[in-house]
């Protein structure tokens, strides 16, 4: 049994941003890091796009091992103690610590039948093992039209691969662009050659000698060497509920990233914190959530009293557009389009009640702070007030 001044459960990006913000404040501080995947912490995104553009993979290496901190990978643990403030990982090997952070991101929603050929796209394995199929088989069935299954979609095609998008609304990024720019998306990557077909779900999957067939919520059918799904994550909350901590659509945490334990904290995927610009509670999946977020919980840890005050911003690229964006890009929201080129290049506000609450910053970077000082502001704003705001 091993004792650390500080262990941080799962292996991520806010693993290692944490354990760098630990060592910054804490010389000499004894860290742990134990991470279910086989590999140290590294940068997700490039995963779905700079990967497949001719990055290299050694790029996206993390080395939190460099500043000091004892990896313990390839292993989960499976259950935590917060009164003995140990845990135990699935090697029956025990762990104590002073301070843990939950750092344990998501996990990815599956299809509800069982196949080998599904891929349910996340970790550097699953790059490997896609990056390896994409070389060898030519049709990929991509279910979902969300960031994940845009991204892969597009990685796929530019290989030349063969690529059907099932989406089941009518465009992509349904969830977060307006109707009219999600159904312009769909058609832009018709026309780089994938076969998007929107209103379209998975419904099954059938292997009929060699051929695997997809069954579609359409009654109609095709076939593909593999499937990858992008449905989103739900929070790795099961060691926080047995802990007894709050959750509430993730682990509930203060404005210092502790959660209802005063020794453990939480920060990243997992989280779910309040945001002071927008006033709300939310639980974010970004890479600037994972790395200021899983930051200042690691300066709390060693004894800061550092506020998470941050908006969050996130980006995406989608074969030769991309964005940026910040706030809450909830579509159900009023929007309001400025386009210097429609659907090309332009700004779209996300209003509330007169406020801005998300701005979504369409091959138009370089502008994520203006876009926050404008969140801060109290308005109320009209269409007039924002034209060329940005
Ligand atoms: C392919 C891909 C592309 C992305 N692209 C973008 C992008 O372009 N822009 C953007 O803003 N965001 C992007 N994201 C999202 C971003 O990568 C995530 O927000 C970020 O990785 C979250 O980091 P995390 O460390 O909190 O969680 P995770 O990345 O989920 O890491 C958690 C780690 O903890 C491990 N773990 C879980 N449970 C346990 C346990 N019990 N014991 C031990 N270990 C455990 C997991 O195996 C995992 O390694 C992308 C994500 C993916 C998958």
């Amino acid at each position: 049994m091993a004792h650390y001044n500080y262990l941080i459960a799962g292996g991520g990006m806010t693993a290692a941003a944490a354990a760098h913000s630990i060592r910054e404040v804490d010389a000499p501080g004894a860290i742990a890091v134990i991470g279910a995947e086989p590999d140290p912490p590294y940068n997700r995104p490039p995963l779905s796009k700079g990967l497949w553009k001719g990055e290299a993979e050694e790029t996206i290496w993390r080395n939190p091992d460099l500043v000091g901190v004892t990896l313990h990978l390839g292993r989960r643990v499976v259950s935590l103690d917060p009164r003995g403030k140990r845990l135990s990982d699935d090697r029956g090997t025990m762990h104590t610590f002073d301070r843990l952070l939950l750092a344990t991101g998501g996990t990815p929603r599956r299809l509800p039948f069982e196949s080998d050929k599904i891929i349910y796209f996340r970790t550097l394995a699953d790059y490997r093992r896609l990056r390896t199929l994409a070389a060898q088989s030519h049709r990929f069935a991509v279910v979902g039209g969300g960031f994940i299954g845009s991204e892969v979609a597009a990685a796929l095609r530019m290989q030349g691969c063969d690529v059907v998008m099932l989406v089941p609304e009518t465009g992509l990024g349904a969830r977060v662009f307006p109707g009219e720019l999600s159904r312009f998306v769909a058609e832009y990557y018709r026309e780089k050659g994938v076969d998007v077909r929107t209103g379209e779900g998975m419904a099954g999957l059938e292997q009929r000698g060699e051929a695997t067939v997809v069954r579609t919520t359409t009654q109609k059918e095709f076939t593909a060497d593999v499937v990858v799904a992008g449905l989103g994550i739900q929070p790795n909350v099961e060691l926080a509920e047995q802990a007894g901590l709050q959750v509430e659509n993730g682990v509930v945490v203060d404005q210092h990233c502790r959660s209802s334990h005063p020794s453990i904290f939480a920060a990243g995927d997992v989280a779910n914190f309040h945001n002071p610009a927008l006033d709300t509670r939310m639980r974010v999946e970004h890479e600037d959530n994972a790395n200021t977020m899983g930051k200042v919980a690691g300066e709390n840890m060693a004894g800061q009293a550092t506020p998470y005050d941050h908006l969050p911003s996130f980006y995406s690229d989608l074969f030769e557009l991309g964005y940026e964006a910040v706030g809450d890009l909830d579509v159900r929201q009023e929007t309001f389009a400025d386009w210097k080129e429609p659907f090309r290049e332009g700004v779209i506000y996300y209003l509330k009640g007169g406020r801005v609450r998300g701005v979504l910053l369409w091959n138009t970077f370089g502008h994520v702070d203006a876009a926050r000082a404008l969140i801060a502001q109290p308005g109320p704003f009209n269409a007039g007030a924002l034209k060329g705001r940005i």
